[in-house]
């Protein structure tokens, strides 16, 4: 395969070594957590007492579960390297019996991050394709606009791990009207979404006022919300902030949802409200190694996905990137997964499972269309049935 770009992408040099310190469930506050900080049951629902209690530290952890020794040593050895912080809501659906816990796993340190010899910072080559700070242009059309480097908490796995909890990519408001103006200087941009980090974590007022700048713009016709505050913080989704994102329709907004067990009443809640909004509401998950790469697991998130008015939108073949080889699992056994519930469930419960590339995203499927024979195309049923269909040249 040589002379097909991509292969040969270096690991940056001294990428990070600079390193700076740096089913439903009911999510019910564990006892031990309560008796530490005493959250009232106001408080546990009010999303800034949860950004502003969240666990960063071993001992904060330990309210909630005992740590393995893997992921004590991965808490002490990773800490310069990519910020642990998690929401005591999400540390709340954490089994503390289980260290192989998909909630757990997704968000405590492990010491397994330390042993990834390909992994990169930045896999997308984001940073070149920035036209302007944190603005990621891919496609003619449309952007990732990355408008604030911080999250509720920190997936061990995220795309964007070199940029999330740093504050040299947060946005300052003279960077963002900036960005704006590249936008409104570049006609051919019409759909835009929000990312980060997570635009969700900003309040109402600085939302309310970035997405009205952005529908000034003739030129943008939608405007996209990249954000897993209803998986990690269901309370952000309140009444008004329902009611400022309507009055900027049409909104779209993708979560990432993983595993069902994030499915709890509270991000039923938080969904519901969207989807009352009339916000149509996707899903990208990503696909994990021991966490959603069975058929039993994807097949019941994406189903009860569905039954929230959720639509699985993508699921990503996890990155080479720096610190997750543990969670990668090998592109062949995915298109299988995907093969095998394209027979059992629903058309729109299926998403798609891409490749994220400098290029853009690329679909992994089953070669379903199997080839040409002299007038006839022969293709593959779910099940493995071939049927020849006439299409004449
Ligand atoms: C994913 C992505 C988009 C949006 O892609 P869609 O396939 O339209 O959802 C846009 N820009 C960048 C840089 C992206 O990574
Ligand atoms: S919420 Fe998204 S952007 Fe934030 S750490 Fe997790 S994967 Fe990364």
């Amino acid at each position: 395969m040589t002379g097909i770009p991509g292969g040969d992408r270096k690991r940056p040099k001294a990428a990070r070594s600079e390193a700076k310190p740096s089913e439903v469930h009911e999510s019910v506050p564990p006892k031990a957590a309560r008796s530490e900080a005493q959250p009232s049951e106001v408080d546990w629902r009010d999303w800034t007492w949860q950004m502003q209690h969240r666990i960063r530290t071993a001992e904060a952890l330990e309210h909630f579960l005992d740590p393995t020794p893997k992921e004590r040593e991965g808490i002490a050895k990773l800490a310069a390297r990519f910020h642990f912080v998690i929401t005591p809501y999400y540390a709340a659906l954490m089994d503390p019996d289980d260290p192989a816990c998909p909630i757990r796993r997704q968000v405590v340190p492990h010491i397994a991050e330390l042993d990834d010899a390909a992994g990169l910072a930045d896999p997308l080559d984001e940073v070149a394709h920035s036209p302007v700070k944190n603005v990621i242009r891919v496609y003619p059309d449309r952007i990732a606009f990355c408008v604030n480097n911080e999250c509720a908490l920190y997936c061990r796995f995220c795309l964007r791990k070199r940029m999330v909890g740093e504050p040299e990519w947060a946005m300052k408001k003279r960077e963002l009207g900036e960005a704006l103006d590249w936008i409104r200087a570049t006609p051919a941009i019409r759909d835009v979404l929000l990312t980060g980090g997570d635009p969700l974590v900003y309040s109402d007022d600085r939302l309310a006022w970035l997405i009205g700048e952005l529908r000034a713009i003739p030129h943008v016709e939608i405007v996209r919300l990249g954000t897993r505050l209803p998986v990690t913080l269901p309370f952000r989704v309140t009444d008004d902030l329902c009611r400022m994102l309507r009055d900027f329709h049409p909104i779209w907004l993708n979560t990432h949802f993983n595993h069902p067990r994030e499915l709890t009443a509270e991000a039923e809640e938080a969904l519901t409200k969207l989807a009352d909004a009339g916000i149509p509401v996707g899903n990208q998950s990503v696909l994990l190694r021991g966490i959603n790469d069975d058929v039993a697991t994807m097949q019941a998130l994406c189903e009860q996905l569905v039954r929230l008015r959720v639509r699985p939108y993508y699921t990503y073949q996890a990155q080479l990137l720096e610190g997750t080889a543990h969670f990668r699992v090998p592109i062949e056994e995915g298109v299988a997964l995907f093969r095998e519930m394209r027979g059992r469930t629903s058309g729109f419960a299926i998403p798609q499972y891409v490749l994220d590339t400098p290029y853009g995203k690329v679909p992994l499927a089953h070669p379903y269309l199997r080839g040409r024979e002299g007038d006839d195309v022969i293709v593959e049923s779910y099940d493995g049935r071939l049927w020849r269909e006439p299409n004449p040249e």
